[in-house]
C-alpha cells in the first residue's frame, strides 16, 4: 500500500486543534481552507476534500453552527464593547442582516481614539476589522458608517440596540453585574461612546449619559447604583414621558466614577483627572462599608494626612502620611 503523505496527518492534527480551540471560545474564527492549504501545501479545494475524508469538515460545520448561538466568554474587553455598542445603537443580529454590525452616522464614531479602541476590540473579539464607508449627501455633507461583517461571530453579540438591550443583557451578559471590574468597563465603554462632560467655573462638575429608552434608563440607573453611585438622576424630555439622560452631579459620585474609569479621548481624560482631584467635604463623605474588600485611591497629601476613597464602596478614610506613603506605592492610582 502506498505511503500516505505525512502532511495529511499534520493537516488533520492542526485542523482538529483549531476546531477545539474555536469550540472553547479561544479563537474567534476557524482557519479557512485557504489558510490551512497554504500551511500544508494544498489548494483550498483539495484541503476541503482532505478534511471531509477525515470527518473534520463536518465537525467544523457543526462547531460553527453551535457557536453562533453561544455567547462570548466574559472578559473586560467584551464588557467595554457591550457598553460602547449600547450607546451608539449598534444593531448586531438585527432582523434584516443578522450577520452584520452596522454603526451609523455621527453617533457611530464618537472620537477617533475611542473608535480606534473599538476597532481593536472588534478585531480581537469578532475576528474582523471594521470598515468605514463614507456617504456623500446631496447637500455636500458626508456621514460615516462603520461596518463589522462576520457571519460567524457578530450574531454571538446579540442585539445591543437600546430598545432590545435589556433582553439581550439578561440572556447573555448577566456576568457584567457579577464583578465590579466588568461593571465599570461597561460604564467606561458607554462613557467613551456618548457622555457629556460639563463644568461651570472650573468646578460644579457633571456627567450626562444620553438615553432614549425607558427600560434601558432604568437598567442603567440600577447598574450605576450597584457600583456604588448614590444618586444617578434620570431626566425626561420636558412634558414628555420619553427619557433623555442620566446625570451625575454630586462630587462624591463623580469622584467614584472617575477613579474607576479612564478615557482614550484627551478632553474627557482631562475632565476625569479633575474629578479625581476633588476634595470632598466631611458632609459629602461616606463611611467605608464593612463587608468590602477595599481598594484605596489616595489623594495628594493634605497636611499630615491623606484622604482616600475606596474604588469599590466609595467609602472615605484618612491615612497618616507616614502610613500613606507606603500605601501610595503599593496601591495603583489610575
Ligand atoms: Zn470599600
Amino acid at each position: 500500500m502506498k505511503d500516505r503523505d505525512p502532511r495529511i496527518s499534520e493537516l488533520e492534527q492542526y485542523a482538529k486543534t483549531d476546531v477545539d480551540a474555536y469550540k472553547k471560545g479561544d479563537k474567534p474564527t476557524l482557519a479557512t481552507h485557504k489558510e490551512l492549504g497554504l500551511l500544508f501545501g494544498y489548494s483550498p479545494s483539495h484541503t476541503g476534500i482532505l478534511l471531509h475524508q477525515a470527518g473534520i469538515r463536518k465537525e467544523r460545520q457543526g462547531a460553527r453552527f453551535l457557536l453562533e448561538k453561544l455567547p462570548f466568554p466574559p472578559s473586560q474587553e467584551l464588557a467595554w464593547t457591550v457598553g460602547y455598542l449600547s450607546a451608539i445603537g449598534g444593531t448586531a443580529a438585527g432582523r434584516e442582516k443578522p450577520t452584520q454590525l452596522k454603526i451609523t452616522a455621527k453617533a457611530a464614531c464618537p472620537k477617533i481614539p475611542a473608535r480606534n479602541k473599538f476597532e481593536q476590540m472588534a478585531k480581537t473579539l469578532l475576528g474582523t476589522t471594521p470598515t468605514i464607508t463614507r456617504h456623500a449627501h446631496s447637500d455636500g455633507r458626508t456621514s460615516e458608517v462603520l461596518f463589522v461583517n462576520n457571519k460567524n461571530t457578530v450574531p454571538r453579540l446579540g442585539n445591543l440596540s437600546e430598545k432590545d438591550f435589556v433582553n439581550t443583557f439578561n440572556e447573555r451578559y448577566k456576568w457584567i453585574k457579577q464583578d465590579a471590574l466588568y461593571g465599570w468597563r461597561f460604564v467606561e465603554g458607554r462613557f467613551e461612546a456618548s457622555a457629556n462632560c460639563e463644568s461651570r467655573n472650573n468646578h460644579e462638575y457633571g456627567i450626562r449619559f444620553s438615553v432614549n429608552d425607558t427600560e434601558f434608563l432604568n437598567f442603567l440607573v440600577d447598574h450605576l447604583k450597584s457600583l456604588g453611585i448614590l444618586k444617578p438622576r434620570p431626566y425626561f424630555i420636558h412634558n414628555h414621558q420619553a427619557p433623555h439622560a442620566i446625570g451625575i452631579f454630586n462630587d462624591r459620585d463623580l469622584k467614584l466614577l472617575a477613579i474607576n474609569i479612564s478615557s482614550t479621548d484627551e478632553g474627557k481624560e482631562n475632565f476625569l483627572a479633575n474629578l479625581r482631584k476633588i476634595q470632598l467635604t466631611d458632609r459629602q463623605k461616606t463611611p467605608p462599608q464593612k463587608d468590602c474588600k477595599h481598594r484605596w485611591f489616595i489623594d495628594e497629601p493634605n497636611g499630615p494626612t491623606s484622604d482616600a476613597m475606596c474604588k469599590n464602596c466609595g467609602g472615605e478614610k484618612s491615612f497618616r502620611n507616614s502610613e500613606g506613603s507606603v500605601f501610595n506605592y503599593s496601591l495603583t492610582n489610575k
